[in-house]
């Protein structure tokens, strides 16, 4: 797939700014603080509806403005779409194909597939089980949009369920029987599709990451990828019926120290995604760049795993990882682009690029969101 175009409207820093995307790879090149990332947070936007870095529509809707707007034209195999996301200061948002609003969100998801690879990904090995898991989610959504809504669903019942459990926190058995039997049913039925679909895309993409983490790192290291779900003793991932009852009978299990604690204790939202060298947790086995190495891995299997499911090449937004890794890693990673994968790279400056790289790109200044 490629996009073709972009129109940014009160999106950040940019007040009003069409960029027409000319070559397979474009560099974004500027100063700190001109509006690189805020690009391309805005293609990631019109992928996935959301921002790894905004936690509102608020931040994203340029100051003074009421009201921002991200448009893109795409090329895909099916045929030329436009998307369109209108923000709202309020938090309200309109999503469009082809200027019709979409009813639901999964409507406008999976339409532009993207792999986004920043800094802020560099973490995933160190950081909390919950970045691991977004990383997962995004993945999954990425392979098949529906999944947003089963993963929707399983929040609201938690929610719900915890609300719950907080009220009735301490209290006699009796007092909260009759709404749980109701909600661990629930409960189990809609984590078992959360974790059912976790399960098979880490079984697609683990070989995948293990071929390029040997490929990158030299024969000698061994990386494996498992899901940990935190529900145990699951006979049969492909058993829907299995999972659920596994689901289950650890809720019901736990309904004492629940009880105690007042929240959920058992389900997907506490699943976690081993990463592990040589069967050594990865997190712990040391170097920077190793870890590095395996996030990478982890990227490039991405692409990969995306372009095999969905049909079509997804786009790659690099921002300024480059200059985070060595050369060595550079080549691999700008290798493995050539011309397969529509690529946007943000760079302080264009000295990690050869000559050959240069001229088969599209290089934009970017200067006070301009
Ligand atoms: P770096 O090289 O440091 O990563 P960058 O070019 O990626 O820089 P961005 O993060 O894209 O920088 O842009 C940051 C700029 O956008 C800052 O100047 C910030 O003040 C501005 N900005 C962010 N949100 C808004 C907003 N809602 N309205 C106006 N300006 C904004
Ligand atoms: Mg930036």
């Amino acid at each position: 797939m490629y996009l073709k175009s972009l129109n940014l409207q009160a999106f950040r820093n940019y007040t009003a700014q069409t960029v027409h995307l000319t070559a397979p790879k474009t560099i974004l090149v500027g100063n700190n603080a001109q509006g690189k990332s805020n690009l391309l947070e805005s293609v990631a936007l019109l992928s996935t509806l959301k921002s790894q870095r905004a936690s509102s529509d608020r931040e994203l809707v340029q100051n003074e403005a009421a009201m921002g707007q991200i448009r893109g034209d795409l090329e895909r195999i099916t045929g030329e779409i436009e998307l369109e996301i209108r923000l709202r200061r309020s938090g309200r948002r309109t999503v469009l194909v082809d200027r019709q609003a979409c009813r639901r969100q999964v409507d406008f998801l999976g339409l532009l597939n993207v792999v986004e690879f920043s800094s802020l990904d560099l973490d995933l090995v160190r950081g909390s089980p919950d970045d691991r898991r977004r990383w997962l989610d995004g993945l999954v959504i990425q392979l098949e949009p529906l999944y947003a809504h089963l993963l929707k669903d399983y929040s609201q019942i938690l929610r719900h369920r915890n609300a719950l459990l907080k009220q009735y926190r301490g209290r006699s058995q009796a007092s909260d029987e009759a709404m749980r039997s109701v909600l661990d049913i629930q409960l189990a039925t809609a984590g078992a599709r959360v974790m059912r679909r976790r399960w098979r895309a880490i079984q697609r993409i683990a070989p995948l990451a293990q071929r390029w983490h040997q490929e990158i790192s030299g024969q000698t290291e061994y990386l494996s990828v498992d899901y940990a779900p935190q529900v145990r003793d699951i006979p049969d991932f492909n058993d829907a019926e299995a999972v659920r009852q596994a689901v289950l009978h650890q809720l019901r299990d736990r309904h004492p120290a629940e009880r105690h604690q007042g929240t959920t204790l058992t389900g997907p939202h506490r699943d976690e995604v081993m990463l592990s060298i040589n069967q050594t947790p990865a997190r712990r086995y040391g170097s920077q760049g190793q870890q590095r190495t395996l996030v990478l891995a982890l990227k490039l299997s991405e692409l990969q795993l995306i372009e095999a499911v969905v049909g079509e090449p997804p786009v790659l937004l690099l921002d300024d990882v480059l200059a985070e890794l060595d050369l060595q890693r550079q080549n691999q990673l700008l290798e493995t682009i050539e011309d397969r994968f529509q690529t946007l790279i943000s760079t302080t400056h264009l000295g990690a690029f050869d000559a050959q790289w240069l001229k088969s790109s599209q290089v934009l200044r970017v200067c006070s969101g301009k």
